[in-house]
């Protein structure tokens, strides 16, 4: 007790009444200052900060260049903490340092970096304005920080706005715009009066109804619930109002899917293992969905995973009415690219089928195919630098039969005019312009996946379609690369396989 006592004394007290001491200090122990220096710039902080403080214990004080020295050397030693990323004992140190000179500006630059880590951003912009009025050595550095840390907190915001927090949301923004001028403070008015406002109003909406739905109010309940979709498409509380519509076992409204595709008006909406589905009828689904939950494990088997790794589920858009595909079509032109009856948005794991006459097609095809598409987009996480023969070659060896019958048909008609060579087809980044090459362009691009498949296995399928990730590289690099074997040896195995 009375040694901890005395400890806290040295530590606070001498602290304080260290600047009246320094001024009256005598003549200086040039041999103490000179090795403290010599260790400071040596890194050996510790060091020199033992030796300075038993100096101070024995003398009382230390001299206006030892002092000096005693905060470079507390400075180095939290900037040592802060490369170990240690923040604890470096915040520490630069308080310390701050606590025997307040208007040690590096020190204030360094705690606002490391509050901006910790996203105490109130701190963060004290430090870091008061580093840059105190002229800190790092001031354009501290610029820099102020500038991020209004993004961070713009970020910040639009992902509570997307998690439906309305109250952090209103604070960054506030933060932002109180503290911010020009561009982030426009941006954070923009975002409040476009989003969050009308976030907080079907926050609002949302809460009447689940109180009214736990009272007797049902009818009312479900009123309210199906008007927040309509008047605040998607944000938290539409999706939230459709699940509970769900729960209540109720339709839902969808008036757009989460990409921003403006749906037919009242829906379903079921969940599986894997899928999140809405459709228009329970036929539909049953004949449908459980067959893409049976697909999915293969698909996800050709990448060498032995079940489905998504951490989110994908979404179905199942449309059984011709009419409302068409329609479907129409008003989404332009965002919707291909004129078929299905589409995926990898990006987005979406995918939108209409369930024609034709169920076993769809079913055998239409559904692996799509579903590949999600698959192999969620393995690699983009697929901008993918050429166009791998994504349909993979999408195609999942369609039951086709790789089968892919030998076979290739070989009766290599000899026609739109045969594709190999060089070529393995160098295109886009489908081929040629729309009769389009049909020969699907047939090669599953052949030639097909063999890579059965030659080299799912293992090496993965570490291609991860190979294709940062950027554009030619067939050749990754055949020699992942699949080891050179150009030549690979055209011989072509050669073998269609003729
Ligand atoms: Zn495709």
């Amino acid at each position: 007790m009375r040694q901890g006592l005395r400890r806290r004394f040295s530590a606070a007290g001498v602290l304080l009444s260290l600047f009246i001491l320094a001024t009256v200090a005598t003549p200086p122990c040039l041999a103490e200052a000179a090795i403290a220096e010599h260790l400071v710039r040596n890194g050996k902080h510790v060091e020199a900060i033992r030796l300075l403080e038993e100096k101070w214990r024995a003398a009382g004080n230390l001299s206006p260049e030892e002092l000096r020295l005693y905060l470079d050397a507390y400075y180095s030693y939290g900037k040592q903490f802060l490369e170990k990323e240690d923040f604890t004992n470096a915040r520490a140190s630069f308080l310390r340092v701050m606590g025997l000179d307040r208007r040690h500006a590096d020190s204030h630059f360094q705690l606002g970096i490391i509050e901006k880590r910790a996203k105490d951003y109130q701190k963060a912009l004290q430090y870091l304005r008061s580093a840059m009025s105190l002229g800190s050595q790092h001031s354009p550095e501290a610029n820099l920080a102020i500038i991020e840390a209004g993004k961070e907190c713009l970020a910040a915001a639009q992902k509570a706005i997307a998690e439906g927090r309305t109250k952090d949301a209103r604070w960054y923004l506030t933060f932002v715009s109180s503290n911010f001028a020009g561009e982030e403070r426009n941006k954070a008015l923009e975002v409040a009066t476009y989003q969050l406002i009308p976030l907080e109003r079907a926050a609002r909406e949302y809460a009447k109804a689940t109180r009214l739905v736990n009272t007797r109010g049902r009818r009312e309940a479900v009123r309210i619930l199906r008007s927040i979709p309509k008047h605040y498409p998607m944000t938290f509380f539409a999706d939230r109002a459709n699940e509970l519509l769900t729960r209540l076992g109720e339709k839902i409204i969808v008036v757009r899917t989460s990409t921003g595709l403006q749906l037919p008006p009242a829906w379903r909406r079921k969940q599986t293992a894997h899928f999140d589905v809405y459709y228009e009828k329970e036929i539909f689904f049953n004949r449908i969905v459980p067959h893409a939950e049976k697909a999915l494990p293969q698909i996800f088997a050709t990448f060498g995973y032995s079940r489905p790794t998504w951490k989110k589920k994908c979404k179905i858009y199942l449309f059984s009415s011709q009419g409302d595909w068409r329609k479907f079509l129409e008003t989404n032109k332009g965002a919707v690219l291909e004129w078929s009856n299905a589409f995926a948005i990898s990006k987005a794991m979406e995918v939108y089928l209409y369930e024609s006459k034709d169920t076993s097609y769809m079913v055998k095809h239409i559904v692996p195919h799509e579903l590949t598409h999600v698959v192999h987009f969620s393995v690699v996480g983009n697929l901008d630098y993918t050429p166009a023969w791998f994504g349909e070659g993979l999408a195609q060896l999942h369609e039951e039969e086709k790789p089968k019958q892919t030998r076979r048909m290739l070989r009766s008609v290599r000899r026609t005019e739109n045969y594709i060579p190999l060089r070529e087809l393995v160098s295109l980044h886009a489908y081929p312009a040629d729309a009769d090459k389009i049909s020969m362009f699907y047939l090669e691009s599953l052949a030639l996946m097909d063999l890579i498949f059965r030659n080299f296995g799912p293992k090496k399928i993965r570490e291609m379609a991860l190979a294709y990730k940062k950027r554009r590289i030619p067939f050749e690099t990754v055949a020699r690369s992942v699949l080891g074997i050179t150009m030549s040896d690979f055209e011989k195995l072509w050669k073998r396989y269609v003729e």
